[in-house]
């Protein structure tokens, strides 16, 4: 069986001040699914302090351990601040920084050497989905932003397509269906735990439409921006994961 995780994801936001709904997620009790927490990497230490048994990851990891590399964050520095998990290959880090598959692999192998776990992002954008291209771009996407080493404890696939981040617009059940059902079949075909690595949906998830989406075949829990920011918004969400 998959983990079932809902991680949250705040993105360029939080001061002190917000940990208080951090604070109030660790105050929860009796979570079946595990919970995570990605803050802006100025308050991971701080966060980890107030986590409880919410888990705390990074948004981004260089792929060295050291080195020649202003403003970066190694994967190995986000472990011994106390994160468990990093995000790799968000769309946004993909557009912004020009992240290809190649350095998202890189910086997922780096994750795995200190011993995070790795939320791995793919999804295409509107044009290759209006294009019919959308399991295309996926499927290389999953080939080239995974190293070999993947397995399902140190491995978790966010699935977002780049239309839905932030834009309220959330793809069809079916259409979930289809990219989560395409991304099995190629995970499990090339990794011996491919059945069991935890696979996330992505993309303006809310307290109001989480049941449904946790209700698609292989959708193992999400990974949700905007809706994070606020305890009572993500604390529906994971009430809905523990549900499903
Ligand atoms: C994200 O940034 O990964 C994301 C899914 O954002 P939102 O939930 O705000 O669409």
């Amino acid at each position: 069986m998959a983990r079932k995780i809902a991680a949250g994801n705040w993105k360029m936001n939080g001061l002190g001040a917000d940990l208080a709904e951090l604070e109030t997620l660790a105050g929860r009790s009796g979570d079946a699914a595990e919970v995570v927490i990605c803050p802006p990497a100025t308050l991971i230490s701080r966060a980890v302090a107030k986590a409880g048994s919410v888990a705390i990851g990074g948004q981004d990891c260089h792929a060295a351990e050291t080195g020649a590399h202003t403003g970066d964050v190694s994967a190995l520095m986000l472990k011994e601040a106390g994160a468990g998990f990093v995000i790799t290959g968000h769309s946004e880090r993909r557009a912004d920084h020009g992240e290809s598959d190649a350095d998202v692999a890189a910086k997922t192998e780096a994750a795995w050497a200190p011993g995070l776990t790795a939320i791995v992002c793919i999804g295409e954008s509107l044009e290759e989905r209006e294009g019919g291209r959308t399991l295309e771009v996926v499927g290389s996407q999953l080939a080239g932003s995974l190293p070999a080493g993947a397995t399902p404890q140190n491995t978790v696939i966010a699935y977002e397509p780049i239309w839905a981040i932030g834009t309220g617009k959330v793809p069809s059940l079916e259409e979930i269906a289809e990219v989560h059902a395409f991304m099995r079949e190629k995970l499990s075909a090339r990794f011996e735990g491919g059945a069991e690595m935890a696979l996330l949906y992505g993309g303006s998830v809310k307290p109001g439409n989480a049941a449904e989406i946790f209700g698609v075949p292989h959708v193992n829990g999400a990974l949700v921006g905007g809706a994070s920011l606020k305890a009572s918004d993500f604390g529906g969400i994971i009430d809905a994961l523990n549900a499903a």
